[in-house]
Formats: structure tokens, C-alpha cells, sequence
């Protein structure tokens, strides 16, 4: 397992962490052996909204003595009461969720406590309204909840929480269909999505990423918009390149699913490659950088893909990228004009051009 450090906390986050949208069709004990692999995998990033309220009392059952090796994003807004998945802006109704999952999760403390799938500004108002936001904001003062999180498809939404300074973690749809505009979560142009997660970035807020596979559409040549199936592997990659993210939140319904997941760290770099996805690139990110290292290796020995990153971030008032940049053994000023880069972009990047202008931006 590889992990990756929460910028506001010392928390190390898994890579691959688990969601919990489909695990609760299956009987209690494939759930709780699920989640054992997981931790024992290394595995300590768990995401609790789901379909299905069975998943807390098994969860509850898996993190029995291991409590201290997951972290948890509980939902506010999420409610289980019923037996079923319902959501609310209801205050009455999301306290006595919460109290319940924590009952279920046996577990007196929460990791990530989460604003819950907001999309529209009505319900984000509403939230504020109802003093929901309050007492989320209350439980993290009591340190009930360690963290503030936001889950939310639209990017418009996200700025407006992010602009209320109180995040350490945003929950986004992130996959190759919804940034290049194909799918019901597709919100946002790819521009406006790519902004979105250098601000995170910028921030030093966190992402995990939901629906990296756009429920298996991705993985089905006869459903995947690009006429070819990703792997598992190539998805989470793509996921993972983007700025700001922790974490990718697969939902495996089952052993072998989440085993199929975790191959992702038995495949080579060639075997993670993406760029079947330039097949869709819309018109206003043709020529853009997505930072996949296709183009790689460069006989410079340029990292191409990272310090495109790092330009890109810095550009949107990114301090610390700009420093990263500096410490760079290799950056653009060693670029030797060879012009192997601009022939193997599959993105139609003019990189060697962009070599010039990375270069006189850092100044070196
Ligand atoms: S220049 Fe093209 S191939 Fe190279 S990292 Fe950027 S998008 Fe990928
Ligand atoms: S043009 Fe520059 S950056 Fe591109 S491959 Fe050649 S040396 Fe590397």
C-alpha cells in the first residue's frame, strides 16, 4: 500500500481506500471479511455512505480491536434509521442518524465528518438553515469529528464550501467520462473540474475520490464512452495523477472485487497508462497537460508530467508548488528541444513550446 499525508492533520491515507455503496447486498459475514482484507491490506480509508444500513453493525463488527487502523467518513445527512438509505436536511432526524451509525460503527469518535451529497445550492442553504452545518461544526469543537468533509458532484458547490474555509477533505466524482463531459455527474466543464482540484491542491485540501469507475461503465468496451474498456488499474492512475487527491474509493461488492482493486500495485507503469482516453479530449483541453507521463521518459530526464503539475498549480496561486518546482533536480530549463515529447502526446500538448514557457515563468 502506498499513502499519501492529509495536509491539515498527520493522518496517512491509503491510496486506495473503500467505499460502501454496494458491500451491503451481501450477508453480514462477506462484509466483515471484506473489510478484514482490506485492513490487512493496508487498506485504512473507509467511506460509509452507502445503500444500505446492514454495512455499519458489520463494519462495526470488522473494526472490533482494530478500530485505531481505519478512518472513517461518516455522513451528515445520511440516514439509516429506517433500515434503508434516505437523505435529509432534517435535524432531528440527522442526530439520530448519527447517533445510530456511531452505535453501529462501535466507535465513539469520527474521522471525517461530511457534509452530505450536496449538489444544489437550495440544499446547501437549507443545510445552513436547518443548523445541520452547526452541529457538525459543534461535534468537531467537542472532537467528536476530527475533520470537515464535503460530498458533492458539482464543482459550483464545492467553491462555495471551500470558500467557507472549514474543509479537510472533499468527496468528488472524479473519472475520465464525467471531466470530459460523457455521464449523469458529468457537472462542470473539464476546465472548470481541473480548477476545482488545483484549488484543492492550492488549499491544502484533500480529495477522495467517488465513482472512479463510473459504476464498471467504464470497464465495459460496450458501455465505456471512449469504445474500449479501461482497467481498474488505468482509472485509479487517472484518479490519482489529479492534484489534490488523497485517496481513490473503490466499492468492490465483494472479495474478489476488491482484490481485482488492489492488483492495481501488481501492474506496471504501461499497464496504468491512459491515454485511450485522448480519444474524447473536448475541444477546449486538447493541448492541455493531464500530467499521464505518456511521453515519458524524456532524454533529459525531465519529470514532464510532474512539473507540468507544478506550473499549472503555481499558475493558480500555488505557493508551495512553486517551491516544489524550485528543489527540482531537472526542470524545464534542461530541455534539450529533442521534440519526443510533442510527437507521443496523445493530448495534442505542444510540451517542448511549453518547456519554454515553464522556464521563463520559474525563471530556471
Ligand atoms: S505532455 Fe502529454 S503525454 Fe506528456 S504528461 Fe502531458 S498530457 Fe501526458
Ligand atoms: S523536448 Fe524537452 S521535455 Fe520534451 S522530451 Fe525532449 S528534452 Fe524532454
Amino acid at each position: 500500500m502506498e499513502y499519501r499525508k492529509l495536509p491539515h492533520g498527520e493522518e496517512k491515507i491509503s491510496v486506495i481506500g473503500m467505499g460502501s455503496s454496494v458491500i451491503g447486498e451481501q450477508p453480514e459475514k462477506d462484509i466483515i471479511e471484506t473489510v478484514q482484507l482490506a485492513l490487512d491490506s493496508g487498506i485504512n480509508f473507509f467511506d460509509m455512505a452507502g445503500g444500505h444500513a446492514s454495512v455499519f453493525s458489520a463494519y462495526g463488527k470488522a473494526l472490533e480491536g482494530r478500530r485505531q487502523n481505519a478512518m472513517l467518513q461518516v455522513h451528515f445527512g445520511a440516514d439509516y434509521i429506517t433500515g434503508a438509505y434516505g437523505w435529509t436536511t432534517n435535524l432531528d432526524t440527522v442526530k439520530k442518524s448519527v447517533e445510530w451509525q456511531l452505535e453501529k460503527l462501535k466507535t465513539d469518535y469520527i474521522d471525517f465528518g461530511f457534509i452530505h451529497c450536496i449538489d444544489e445550492e437550495a440544499d446547501l442553504i437549507a443545510y445552513e438553515k436547518n443548523s445541520i452545518l452547526n452541529y457538525l461544526m459543534d461535534m468537531k469543537e467537542q472532537d467528536v469529528v476530527k475533520h470537515i468533509g464535503l460530498s458533492t458532484h458539482a464543482p459550483v458547490i464545492a467553491n462555495k464550501v471551500l470558500d467557507m474555509n472549514i474543509l479537510d477533505m472533499l468527496m468528488f466524482s472524479i473519472n475520465p467520462m464525467y471531466d470530459y463531459g460523457e455521464g449523469d455527474y458529468a457537472i462542470g466543464s473539464d476546465g472548470e473540474r481541473q480548477r476545482l482540484y488545483r484549488r484543492c491542491e492550492k488549499e491544502s485540501v484533500g480529495i477522495s475520490v467517488m465513482k472512479p469507475f463510473n459504476a464498471g461503465q467504464l470497464l465495459d468496451a460496450k458501455q465505456s464512452p471512449f469504445h474500449a474498456a479501461m482497467t481498474t488499474a488505468q482509472c485509479i492512475q487517472y484518479a490519482l495523477d489529479k492534484p489534490g487527491v488523497m485517496t481513490v474509493l473503490g466499492g468492490p461488492g465483494n472479495v474478489k472485487q476488491l482484490k481485482e482493486i488492489l492488483s492495481y500495485f501488481d501492474t506496471t507503469k504501461e499497464e496504468r497508462n491512459y491515454s485511450i482516453i485522448s480519444r474524447l479530449t473536448p475541444d477546449e483541453s486538447i493541448g492541455k497537460c493531464v500530467y499521464c507521463k505518456h511521453c515519458h521518459p524524456c532524454p533529459a530526464n525531465i519529470d514532464i508530467g510532474l512539473i507540468n503539475k507544478y506550473y499549472d498549480l503555481a499558475v493558480q496561486g500555488d505557493i508551495l508548488a512553486k517551491e516544489h518546482y524550485m528543489t527540482l533536480e531537472k526542470t524545464a530549463a534542461d530541455c534539450i528541444r529533442c521534440g519526443h515529447c510533442n510527437r507521443r502526446c496523445p493530448f495534442k500538448v505542444m510540451q517542448m513550446e511549453r518547456m519554454n514557457e515553464i522556464k521563463n515563468y520559474f525563471g530556471k
